[in-house]
């Protein structure tokens, strides 16, 4: 196929000067011992070290890496995204470019793609040379977004992953801009499978996610594809009008067994008062049923992904189908 090449290799960069050169000469042997074409595209996120010049010496000594510049920070989830918008390989490897993902795993990840999966991520093991706090953290984030998100994120994988390029085209579509990529690759569908790996410890310099920025990444994955934050506001307001409910019972048999004195004017102010908590709060999960609703929409994705179609003209479906991107119509029956 023309001279696209078979694969590409996309590492986000922000400030990583000490992991470039070595990242670059392990990617390179890794990808040349597949004997097929590759690219690396690094994604410099608006580093203020030395990253980009190095960045530009390799892309002059080696063709085949292209760099990408963004012109500030603009972060991972962004950079990654920008790689893939850029990637021309039939296959799309996302990698960390502190060497936490051994590129050596990238051929376990190709192995796979060949047996015909369409998405290969890789699963953490176990992770070294991170402190307790960052491993805890990550379990519990990992494990909450597993339990509360709608879609089947599987536990314990970061961005290493493979993407097949009909994979890449869909993502291409999603322009969401509080973006969660393992989970929107999820979304696609297709096959998908995992591979274990060991994730090492950093080879140089500091994670660039402290925990503020972990928290707003929680939030991404969480508002984007769950809606159990504001399905949680109705079942709070269920609760309540229950309380309301029993604790009006209890009081009116006290006041029928006890004499009309009992518990003074408080107790009606107590069942009022969560009668009316009850009420706002429906009201407000109404509302957050409407925003869900409108969010679904602005965020514009697909409405569906198609794998394969049987039984139709090429003609036909370059007309009228507006939503799978081209590359995938062509392969019409090629799954049946
Ligand atoms: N990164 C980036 N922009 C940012 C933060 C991080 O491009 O704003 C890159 C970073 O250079 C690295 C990858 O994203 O290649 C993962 O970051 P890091 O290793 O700091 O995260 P951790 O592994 O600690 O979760
Ligand atoms: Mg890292």
């Amino acid at each position: 196929m023309s001279n696209r090449p078979r694969f590409s290799v996309v590492a986000p960069i922000y400030n990583e000067e000490g992991n470039i050169q070595p990242l670059y000469e392990r990617i390179r042997d890794v990808m040349d011992s597949t004997g097929e074409s590759w690219e690396l595209i690094a994604v410099n996120d608006g580093s203020r070290d030395n990253s980009l010049p190095l960045l530009l010496s390799l892309a002059q000594q080696d063709k085949r890496v292209k760099v990408i510049n963004f012109a500030r920070n603009f972060g991972h989830q962004v950079a990654v995204t920008a790689g893939i918008d850029f990637a021309q390989g039939d296959a799309v490897v996302l990698i960390d470019a502190d060497l936490q993902d051994p590129p050596e795993v990238i051929l376990d990840l190709i192995a796979k793609w060949r047996e015909g999966y369409e998405v290969v991520y890789a699963v953490r093991e176990e992770r070294q040379g991170e402190t307790w706090f960052k491993k805890f953290t990550a379990g519990v984030f990992y494990r909450l977004i597993y339990r509360i998100t709608d879609i089947d994120i599987p536990l314990d994988t970061g961005d290493f992953r493979l993407m097949d390029r009909k994979v890449v085209q869909v993502l291409r579509q999603m322009r969401e801009h509080n973006r969660f990529i393992r989970g929107m690759t999820s979304w696609v569908g297709f096959r998908q499978t995992g591979v274990r790996y060991v994730r090492h410890a950093r080879y140089w310099g500091e994670t660039k996610y402290p925990l503020g920025k972990m928290i707003r990444f929680a939030l991404d994955a969480i508002t984007g594809f769950s809606y159990f934050p504001l399905q949680i506001i109705g079942h709070v307001s269920l609760v309540m009008a229950f309380l309301a409910i029993l604790a009006g019972i209890v009081i009116s048999l006290l006041r029928l067994t006890q004499g009309p004195e009992f518990f003074g004017g408080q107790a009606t102010t107590i069942v009022l008062l969560l009668l009316l908590s009850s009420f706002q709060l429906f009201f407000l999960y109404v509302l957050g049923q409407y925003v869900a609703r409108i969010y679904d929409d602005v965020r514009h994705r697909p409405l569906y992904v198609v794998a394969s179609t049987t039984g139709f003209d090429e003609s036909e479906l370059a007309i009228d189908s507006p939503t799978p991107p081209i590359e995938m119509q062509s392969q019409s029956g090629e799954m049946s």
